[in-house]
């Protein structure tokens, strides 16, 4: 299976999209990956890329980037909504 492409990254404000990010070490942005925390690299030219995402230094990439996203992203979700729903 292909790996899925990281398209969020952890910047001092919190998670951000990666088109909502300058291109590049520019983005500003870190592995959400607590245990990893290195620099992102945004890849964001879509002349460049076909798919836009983050992407580690070459070598660096811990494995974990994309599932600590989605970790994230619905801690943000529960924390708006304020409320679980489960069956009866
Ligand atoms: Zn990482």
């Amino acid at each position: 299976m292909k790996k899925p492409l990281l398209t969020y990254g952890l910047s001092k404000a919190g998670l951000k999209h990666i088109s909502d990010v300058p291109n590049g070490l520019k983005c500003d942005c870190v592995c959400p990956n607590k245990e990893c925390g290195k620099p992102l690299i945004a890849r964001n030219r879509s002349s460049e890329h076909k798919e836009i995402h983050f992407a580690h230094a070459p070598g660096a990439d811990c494995g974990k980037a994309y599932e600590s996203a989605i970790h994230l992203l619905a801690k943000e979700v529960f924390k708006e909504l304020m409320e679980i729903r489960t069956p009866n």
